[in-house]
């Protein structure tokens, strides 16, 4: 153990709702029975973050550690945990859950009554060091790194989940509605679950050009109607999956527009007004549906991490930019997100 110093660390906080973070010496989180204590190698600053920052979506208790796309090494464990688990590189899974209500015994943690989320109801990744229950700690291939192990805790399990909610099936057309983080991520796992043809629709051309390098067929929304582009690419009969990213009414509207017979349409975006269809047309008349998709679960992570050890899904164009564990370098980066500018993904590699 190299914090001796002590037993405080750096971590970078939310002290005041709609101020900047600020770098705060802190003690060591506390090691339950059932828990790990996690040196912090990557930490992905996410746009929800943003959100957190700015009093958009509400967070617990101040000051708050945010960072909830979490990769490390085990460094100590609790009594109740096996040493075996000392020194393993983990991501971690960030909701944490009773594991007894009835949505917990369901499958449907995420809808857990006492559920809460690293980096927004406790103290998160922005930090040297994080303590977790044992459970959520998923152990990371050795090949994949701790910036992908981070990410991939966010953004492309929220893809994965939605896809699966879909029930996407081998040799079904897949259309994306957004080629960021998300869409990105959902393009290499509609392949990687046996998608014939995957479109990616949006409007920035360094977008699609990106998505293309993924095997997308590039759909620009700026220069056509994509609904009627999606019905001519698939011979007029529309895609089996569509994905919504963006949150936005007109792209969800679209998604709903583009399906084909039992086609499914996966909401994922977060929107701030509502979407009109109608209803006979788009739905009854296909037998369509309409699929709101929230989190992920923790059982789909091993499958997802596995799927980068295969080289089947690849992050790194997404992950472009790392920095140190600094609040005026954090804030900068949550300053261009909040305009929608920046990198794609920026990660916190805490210097240790
Ligand atoms: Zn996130
Ligand atoms: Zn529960």
């Amino acid at each position: 153990m190299n914090h001796t110093k002590g037993d405080t660390m750096k971590a970078v906080r939310l002290v005041e709702i709609g101020k900047p973070l600020q770098e705060q010496e802190v003690p060591l989180p506390a090691l339950g029975d059932q828990g790990v204590l996690v040196r912090v190698k990557a930490a992905g600053i996410c746009h929800s973050d943003v959100h957190y920052r700015a009093g958009k979506s509400p967070v617990g208790v101040l000051p708050q550690t945010l960072g909830h796309e979490v990769a490390g090494i085990i460094e100590k464990v609790g009594p109740g945990v096996s040493n075996d688990r000392v020194g393993e590189r983990v991501s971690l899974h960030y909701l944490l859950t009773c594991g007894n209500c009835d949505y917990c015994r369901q499958g449907r943690e995420q809808f857990c009554v006492t559920g809460t989320m690293i980096g927004k109801h406790r103290d998160g990744g922005y930090a040297e060091y994080i303590t977790v229950p044992a459970r959520n700690a998923v152990p990371l291939p050795d090949t994949v790194s701790f910036e992908q192990g981070a990410v991939l805790m966010c953004s492309t399990s929220t893809s994965f989940h939605a896809l699966r909610k879909a029930r996407l099936k081998a040799g079904e057309t897949v259309a994306i509605f957004g080629a960021g983080g998300l869409g990105m991520s959902a393009i290499q796992l509609a392949y990687a679950m046996g998608a014939s043809a995957v479109f990616a629709i949006d409007i920035s051309p360094q977008k699609l050009a990106t998505a293309k390098t993924y095997g997308a067929f590039p759909v620009d929304a700026s220069a056509c109607d994509p609904v009627e582009t999606l019905h001519q690419k698939t011979r007029g009969k529309g895609v089996d999956v569509s994905l919504e990213v963006i949150g936005l009414p007109e792209t969800m509207q679209q998604a709903v527009r583009c399906l084909g017979v039992f086609g499914r349409a996966a909401l994922a975006g977060i929107a701030e007004s509502p979407f009109e269809i109608d209803s006979y047309q788009e739905l009854l008349g296909k037998e369509a549906e309409v699929i709101g998709c929230s989190d992920h679960l923790l059982e789909e992570l091993p499958i997802l991490l596995e799927f980068l050890r295969q080289g089947r899904v690849d992050l790194s164009h997404v992950i472009t930019e790392s920095v140190s564990l600094n609040a005026e370098v954090i804030n900068n980066v949550l300053d261009s997100l909040e305009q929608f500018e920046g990198p794609v993904r920026t990660v916190i590699k805490p210097a240790q």
